[in-house]
C-alpha cells in the first residue's frame, strides 16, 4: 500500500481530544480521479509511477488510507463577519503529517470527506465545480510566487451533493505547511486552559517558528512574525489583484499562507472597492480593505496570546497594542517599495508615491485592467487597446518614463524589474468559468491547457495572448462560498 513513498509523522493527531476529533473520511461510492499533481508530488518526494489512476482514486478519496496515516478533524473557533463562532473542520479530515526527504513537513488533508463533529448543519461533503476552482486558484497563486496551501488531487465522488440544486461531489487534496489557523487559537483561548494554550503556543512555535524558541519574549516574536508574514501576503495579494473574499479569522494561517479559496476571484478592472463575494453585502472584504482586515485579524491573534506576552494584563495589553498598531506603517513602506518594482522604478524620489496614485486614480476613472495596465506598459500587453491611447495616460506615461530615466537607468533595465512582479497571465475570472463548465460535462482538457498556461504566469508563452484578454462581457462577475 506504500507503493507511493508516504512518510507519515503525525503531531498533531497526538495531541489531546481537546484540539481534535479522531475521525476518518467517510467512504465514498465511485471515485475518480479527475486531476493529480505530478509537480508537487515530486516536491513531497511522492512516486505515482507505479500505482494505477483507479488506486488513485481510492487513495485520494479516502477509501483507502494509507498506512502511517491517522485521520483527525481539527478543532478552531474564528470571527466571521466580524462575529465569533465555533468552527472546526466540518467536512475536512486532517489524514497526517507527511514528511519529505528534505524533512519538510507538509499536512495532508481531504477536503470534501464527509461529515464530522464540526459539521453542524452541513453535509461534510463539497461539489466539484469549488473543488476545481480551489485547485485553480492555488496552483496559479503558487506560480505567482505567493504562499499558499496547494492542491494535490481532486476526485469525483460518484455522489451528488445537494446545492440549490444536485450537483457533482468531489473531495480535493489540500497540502499546507500546517492548517493552524489564527482561529485555532481562538479557539483554545476562548476554552481558558492555561496548559491547552502553553500546548498549541509551544506547538506553532516546533513546527513554523523554532529560532524564536529561546527567544526573551517568544509570544511577542510570535506576534511579530506574524504581522510580518501577513503584511508580506496581503501585499502580495495587492500586487496582482488577489481579492480573497473570506478573510474570516478561521481563514487566516499561523504559516503566512493562503488558505481557503472559496469566494474569492482576481480583480480585472481597476477598483478599490471590488467586491466579488455574494455574501459580503457590506463590502467588508472588499479589494482596498484587506490590509485593514488582515491587521483586525491580528488583533484577534495578539489577544489570544496576551497572558503568554505578560504576567501583567495591562502590561501585555499596551505591549500587543503598540506592535499591532506597527502593521500600518510596515504595510505602507511595503506597499511603496511594490508598487515601485510593479513600475521599474529604482532607488526612492518624493514624487513617486504621486507617480503611483496617479496611474491608480487614472485606472479607476478609466476603468481599466489592472493587469494589462502593467503588462501595457512593459509592451506585453495581448493587443494596443484603445484605453492605452487616452490623452491622461499619455501625459502620465511621459512623466513615468522621465522618472525611469534618471540617473542613466534605462528602459530594459526597468522592464527587467517590472517583468518579475507583474504577471502577464492571472486565472481571469471568465477563463475559470468557462474550463469549470467544461470539467463538469467530463472535458477536462480546457482545465489541464489552463493549468500549464498558469504555471508560467511571467512569461510569454505561445498562446498567451489568449489568456490576456477580457471577458467581453458587462455582467459583473460574483462568487459563492461554495459549501
Ligand atoms: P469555509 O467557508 O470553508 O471557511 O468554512 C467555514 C466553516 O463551515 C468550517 O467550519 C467548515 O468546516 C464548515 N463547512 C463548510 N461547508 C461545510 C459542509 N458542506 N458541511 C459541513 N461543514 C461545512
Ligand atoms: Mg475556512
Amino acid at each position: 500500500m506504500n507503493k507511493i513513498n508516504w512518510n507519515f509523522d503525525n503531531t498533531y493527531s497526538g495531541l489531546s481530544n481537546s484540539f481534535k476529533e479522531n475521525i476518518n473520511p467517510i467512504p465514498v461510492i465511485k471515485p475518480e480521479l479527475i486531476l493529480i499533481n505530478k509537480k508537487l508530488a515530486d516536491e513531497l518526494n511522492l512516486d505515482f509511477s507505479k500505482i494505477s489512476n483507479k488506486e488513485l482514486s481510492e487513495i485520494f478519496s479516502g477509501n483507502l488510507l494509507p498506512e502511517g496515516s491517522n485521520s483527525i478533524a481539527q478543532a478552531y473557533a474564528g470571527h466571521q463577519f466580524g462575529h465569533f463562532t465555533m468552527l472546526g473542520d466540518g467536512r475536512a479530515v486532517l489524514i497526517g503529517e507527511h514528511v519529505s526527504k528534505k524533512n519538510k513537513k507538509y499536512d495532508i488533508q481531504f477536503k470534501g470527506s464527509g461529515k464530522t463533529a464540526f459539521s453542524r448543519n452541513g453535509d461534510g461533503r463539497a461539489a466539484l465545480g469549488p473543488m476545481l476552482r480551489e485547485y485553480i486558484i492555488s496552483e496559479a497563486m503558487n506560480y505567482l510566487n505567493i504562499p499558499t496551501t496547494r492542491g494535490l488531487a481532486v476526485v469525483k465522488t460518484g455522489e451528488k451533493v445537494l446545492r440549490e440544486k444536485n450537483l457533482q461531489g468531489a473531495i480535493l487534496t489540500r497540502v499546507a505547511s500546517s492548517h493552524i489557523r489564527v482561529g485555532t487559537f481562538q479557539y483554545i483561548s476562548a476554552r481558558q486552559n492555561s496548559d491547552e494554550l502553553n500546548i498549541i503556543f509551544n506547538y506553532t512555535l516546533e513546527r513554523h517558528y523554532p529560532e524564536i524558541k529561546k527567544t526573551e519574549n517568544p509570544a511577542l516574536e510570535l506576534l511579530e512574525r506574524l504581522i510580518e508574514k501577513q503584511c508580506d501576503l496581503i501585499i502580495n495579494w495587492m500586487r496582482v489583484g488577489f481579492i480573497h473574499g473570506v478573510m474570516n479569522t478561521d481563514n487566516m494561517t499561523v504559516s503566512g499562507e493562503t488558505i481557503d479559496y472559496g469566494p474569492c476571484a482576481f480583480m480585472d478592472i481597476y477598483d478599490p472597492k471590488a467586491v466579488f463575494s455574494s455574501i459580503d453585502k457590506m463590502g467588508r472584504y472588499a479589494y482596498c480593505n484587506q490590509p485593514a482586515i488582515a491587521k483586525w485579524n491580528l488583533a484577534r491573534f495578539a489577544e489570544c496570546l496576551i497572558p503568554l506576552i505578560n504576567k501583567d494584563f495591562d502590561k501585555a495589553i499596551d505591549i500587543a497594542t503598540q506592535k499591532i498598531n506597527s502593521f500600518e506603517k510596515q504595510y505602507e513602506e511595503k506597499w511603496i517599495v511594490m508598487m515601485k518594482n510593479k513600475l521599474g522604478l529604482f532607488n526612492s524620489e518624493e514624487s513617486d508615491k504621486s507617480l503611483i496614485l496617479d496611474l491608480l486614480t487614472w485606472m479607476h476613472k478609466k476603468k481599466a485592467d489592472y493587469t494589462n495596465t502593467f503588462c501595457d506598459l512593459m509592451d506585453l500587453g495581448p493587443k494596443k487597446e484603445v484605453i492605452y491611447n487616452d490623452i491622461d495616460f499619455i501625459e502620465w506615461k511621459k512623466r513615468w518614463k522621465k522618472r525611469i530615466l534618471k540617473n542613466n537607468n534605462t528602459k530594459k533595465k526597468s522592464v527587467e524589474l517590472m517583468r518579475n512582479h507583474n504577471p502577464l497571465v492571472i486565472p481571469r475570472n471568465h477563463r475559470v468559468e468557462e474550463v469549470l463548465v467544461s470539467a463538469e460535462e467530463g472535458n477536462l482538457e480546457p482545465l489541464n491547457n489552463f493549468l500549464k498556461i498558469l504555471e508560467n504566469p511571467y512569461n510569454k508563452q505561445k498562446n498567451t495572448s489568449n489568456f490576456q484578454s477580457l471577458s467581453g462581457s458587462n455582467k459583473k462577475y460574483v462568487t459563492f462560498c461554495g459549501t
